[in-house]
């Protein structure tokens, strides 16, 4: 079984891969198998791309005819109005084909973001419980958010900008050559090259910087959302100075790297421009020289000029196109480290469906914990028989949520087996022992949505009637009904407009409406009333009655007509057997109940526990 600490992804040094090896994994995106249409999208983008630089290279060569011709005395003039057609036709030309290339390649960009990001979320889905514990899903949520930005931009900028530009380049170069000599190729080449080499210098040192602002920046959002969370138990604390300061730490290192970030860029912007006014420089000198020398017309001084500044505005956003690309690699390979991220509970190969016939469930010396050095589960053995209710008590962290946790497998058990109608868990398809498996949770999350989705959650695509007959039986359906807005009230983010046995209820009902074939419910009634607890206890064992069903429980006296009931302590079993015969024993199970038999009396409803006391 996988122990190993999941890497941060959030707050990680860069993965291992290589920025080429991030590309390449981009490429299936752009390339998509079986998808006649994207590719044939990306064929004419790449045609149109080519004919948009052909036109902007043979732009200056117009130009210089123009000037030429003008300077040369006295001309013809329908000649020069052939020529300025000519130009003007070539720069709409060029600016068509840039558009049309955009037209095409908008919807490639698109569909491969929409792929990866599905992808991921998927993925996010098919990782185990383990990992997103270990995990802030603030931080998450941004990694995938980055990396969708990070593809649009790679996409955009690295094919229409970084190799279109090199492509001019090189035509640039190869136009220079030929019309004058090596020189000229040698200049051009010389400036670009060193201008790309500084570039990529002073902004691989820059990254590091860029790493850490983005380190904060995650660090700040995440203790925000986790703050915002906890809304309530701040203020139970008093604690918002606290928070406050917790979240200013963090703003306050955004702050210096990003200051970092910002005067450093300064330096990368005063090398760029010396190194491309030297250039300049060397090249009309060159120019100049051989007009002195007449081996150039006064129509090649003026397009060896429009070629440097037609050469200097896309340079000139190299610079910032590189430190965005680099950055978006970074963003991109932290997105594709979560996909190689492997789920640590994974179906066995060729794993059936479970069926389920009776329901009978079997814990067989199981053992297991969370981490190897420490043991929560150790060698226990019990049957939940099929149709029978069995009840799981025992004092806080005695294990009692961690064998629901292994029933529905979010982990592995390190020794022994979990069996459903004789079927080892492990052997089965997840989706299906999930499928049979209705749980009702200690704590219940509801999603930020009206109470209507809520319970329909249980079964997607219910009937409303179902859904209200759910919300009858889980005792909820009064209470929507007095609600103004009813069934389309909202219930907050993770429900927390409602109270606890509100939120409850409407977790039971989503629990039944999906009707399973294995109850688990893990102290589900814990927060209601003891006179909505009988109700909704009725109800439950009514629904239960021919199901199997594994009850973990706060209240004794709602498990006294338990098959079984199990106690547990340290890890094992400390005493088991029906009601009657556990107080007949007169061991750990009859002193927690005379002593809730006790409370009861007193305080109506039963109240938590307090610290020290044994809750069961
Ligand atoms: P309670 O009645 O308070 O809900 P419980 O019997 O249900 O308690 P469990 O939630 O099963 O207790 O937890 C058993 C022990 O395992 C506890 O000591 C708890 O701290 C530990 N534990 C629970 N979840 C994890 C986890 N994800 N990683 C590490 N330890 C955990």
């Amino acid at each position: 079984m996988s122990r190993r600490p999941a890497a941060n992804l959030t707050e990680a040094d860069p993965p291992a891969t290589t920025d080429l090896e991030t590309i390449k994994s981009l490429l299936p995106y752009l390339w998509p198998k079986g998808q006649f249409e994207m590719r044939a999208r990306v064929a004419v983008a790449l045609a149109c791309l080519v004919m948009a630089k052909v036109a902007s290279v043979y732009i200056p060569v117009l130009y210089k005819k123009a000037v030429d011709l003008i300077s040369g005395g006295a001309f013809d003039y329908t000649v020069l109005l052939w020529i300025v057609v000519a130009y003007g036709m070539t720069r709409l030309g060029q600016q068509a084909f840039a558009q049309l290339r955009e037209f095409f390649f908008a919807r490639v960009a698109q569909r491969a973001i929409r792929s990866v990001a599905i992808k991921t979320f998927r993925h996010l889905h098919r990782l185990s419980l383990r990992f997103h514990l270990d995990r802030q899903t603030g931080g998450l949520t941004r990694v995938i958010e980055r990396g969708t930005k990070a593809i649009e931009f790679l996409l955009n900028f690295m094919l229409f900008n970084i190799l279109p530009t090199l492509f001019e380049i090189f035509l640039v170069c190869g136009v220079l050559w030929w019309m004058f000599d090596f020189f000229y190729a040698i200049a051009t080449f010389g400036t670009i090259f060193s201008y790309i080499a500084f570039t990529m210098l002073v902004t691989e040192w820059r990254l590091k910087i860029r790493r850490r602002m983005n380190m904060m920046d995650n660090r700040a959002n995440t203790s925000a959302v986790d703050s915002l969370l906890n809304y309530e138990t701040v203020k139970y604390f008093g604690n918002e100075t606290h928070e406050e300061e917790r979240y200013d730490r963090s703003m306050q290192g955004y702050e210096d790297a990003a200051v970092k970030s910002r005067t450093s860029l300064s330096l990368v912007n005063v090398g760029q421009g010396g190194i491309i006014a030297v250039g300049l420089m060397v090249f009309m000198v060159l120019a100049g020289k051989d007009l002195a020398a007449g081996k150039a017309t006064v129509g090649d001084f003026v397009m060896v000029n429009t070629y440097l500044i037609q050469l200097y505005l896309p340079l000139n956003f190299l610079g910032f196109v590189y430190r965005e690309i680099k950055q978006s690699l970074t963003d991109m390979q932290q997105m594709f480290l979560l996909l190689d991220e492997e789920a640590e509970i994974k179906d066995v190969a060729g794993a059936k469906n479970l069926v389920v016939e009776k329901g009978a469930v079997r814990f067989d010396n199981v053992t297991f914990g969370y981490s190897t050095d420490r043991q929560i589960l150790n060698g226990i053995r019990f049957d939940v028989p099929a149709g029978k209710t069995v009840a799981l008590v025992g004092p806080s962290g005695a294990g009692k949520s961690t064998i629901s946790r292994l029933l529905f497998r979010f982990y592995d058990i390190d020794d022994g087996a979990i069996l459903i109608d004789d079927q080892d868990i492990r052997s089965v398809t997840q989706a299906s022992l999930r499928q049979a498996i209705g749980i009702v949770p200690q704590d219940t999350v509801l999603f930020n949505d009206t109470i209507y989705y809520n319970i329909a959650y249980g079964k997607p695509g219910a009937s409303q009637s179902q859904i209200e007959e759910a919300a009858r039986l889980a005792r909820i359906h009064d209470f929507v009904m007095s609600l103004p807005d009813g069934y389309e009230t909202t219930v907050g983010e993770r429900g927390l407009k409602l109270s606890g046995g509100e939120k409850q209820r409407v977790a039971i009902a989503r629990t039944l409406l999906k009707q399973p074939k294995i109850f688990l419910f893990d102290e589900a009634t814990s927060a209601l009333d003891s006179q909505t607890e009988k109700e909704i206890q009725s109800s439950l064992s009514e629904i239960s009655q021919n199901y199997t069903t594994l009850v973990i429980a706060h209240r004794l006296s709602t498990v006294v007509d338990a098959y079984e009931i199990i106690v547990l302590r340290d890890g094992g079993i400390a005493e088991r057997g029906n009601h009657e015969s556990l107080l007949a024993q007169n061991g750990i199970y009859a002193t927690m109940w005379r002593q809730q038999m006790r409370e009861e009396s007193v305080s109506e409803p039963v109240g938590e526990l307090t610290a020290g006391e044994v809750t069961v």
